[in-house]
């Protein structure tokens, strides 16, 4: 038995967005459906938490004001307060007001440019008015995703605690290619160009910040258990554990090989043993019937 309730957040929104015909922008990614086609979104949330998703994640994740620049939308307010208003609805209409909606944001740069991040206090602003859009639209926590390096985690996390809202760190990993040894994230065509930052250094910087929960996330799955038993030995406090399968491919997600549900919800019944996870999920290339897999497990043993 578990001493205390384990909280389900949704499986990938992006990923599944295109896997149900959304066309992906590598700057902006999912984030042209929030206005062009919301019902499919309403759809994306809504079967989540009919698997049994406590937490809904807003398709912002790249909804800042560079990134959908990048993309050619100049209404960020719409953009954002559309997705929120979407999750809320969802949570109204599918599940029950105990659902919890994170505000998704992240440090990510466009996914064909190396670089292109604004610089200095270009890139607060830019995180402090999405930040400020989606708590305003009615989030109940900020979730900061893919953190990748100390510099741009801060700006991004200090936008989301001024806010006033619980702020949850998301940080990303995966195996260096060569040695296997656990390394802070990287686009496969980036790895050159990008300056790389020590995992252990990462989480050290973040730890001082006043978020509430710090967790794991977009790692591949036998990924997870190196970082996540890092992220026990550094954060003392709640943690959270969701796992990418598949791969991306230029800007679009490639599904072939992605883990089957029931394998997956083996492996994240362990993270919460194991490393005491208090909120597990999936990340992209992970469904519905990952998270009902999942939620099934977690009832039972509760
Ligand atoms: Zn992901």
């Amino acid at each position: 038995m578990m001493s205390q309730p384990v909280y389900i957040i949704d499986g990938g929104v992006g990923t599944e967005l295109q896997r149900r015909g959304a066309k992906m922008d590598p700057s902006c990614w999912s984030s042209r459906v929030n206005l062009q086609d919301p019902q499919m979104l309403l759809s994306v949330h809504r079967d989540y938490l009919q698997a049994g998703a406590t937490i809904l994640s807003t398709n912002t994740f790249m909804a800042s004001r560079h990134l959908l620049e990048g993309g050619g939308i100049r209404n960020i307010e719409e953009v954002n307060r559309s997705a929120v208003k979407l999750a809320l609805e969802a949570r109204d209409r599918f599940a029950s007001s105990d659902v919890l909606i994170a505000g998704c944001m992240t440090t990510l740069s466009p996914l064909d440019q190396a670089h292109d991040l604004p610089r200095g206090d270009q890139i607060d602003r830019n995180f402090r008015e999405q930040a400020l859009l989606l708590a305003d639209a009615g989030v109940d926590v900020l979730l900061a995703e893919m953190l990748i390096d100390s510099d741009t985690a801060v700006s991004l996390l200090s936008a989301c605690c001024e806010t006033g809202l619980p702020v949850w760190a998301g940080v990303s990993a995966m195996l260096d290619g060569n040695t296997g040894e656990l390394m802070t994230f990287r686009p496969p065509d980036k790895l050159a160009e990008l300056p790389h930052e020590t995992f252990d250094s990462l989480l050290e910087n973040l730890c001082g910040l006043p978020i509430e929960l710090l967790g794991a996330m977009h790692t591949p799955v036998e990924a997870m258990d190196s970082a996540l038993s890092q992220v026990a030995g550094k954060w003392p406090g709640p943690r959270f554990a969701y796992a990418k399968t598949g791969m991306l491919t230029e800007h679009e997600w490639e599904f072939e090989g992605c883990i089957p549900p029931e394998e997956y919800a083996d492996q994240a019944m362990r993270w919460i043993r194991d490393y005491q996870v208090k909120i597990v999920g999936g990340c992209c290339g992970t469904r519905a019937e990952h998270i009902e897999a999942l939620s099934r497990r977690i009832v039972i043993d509760q």
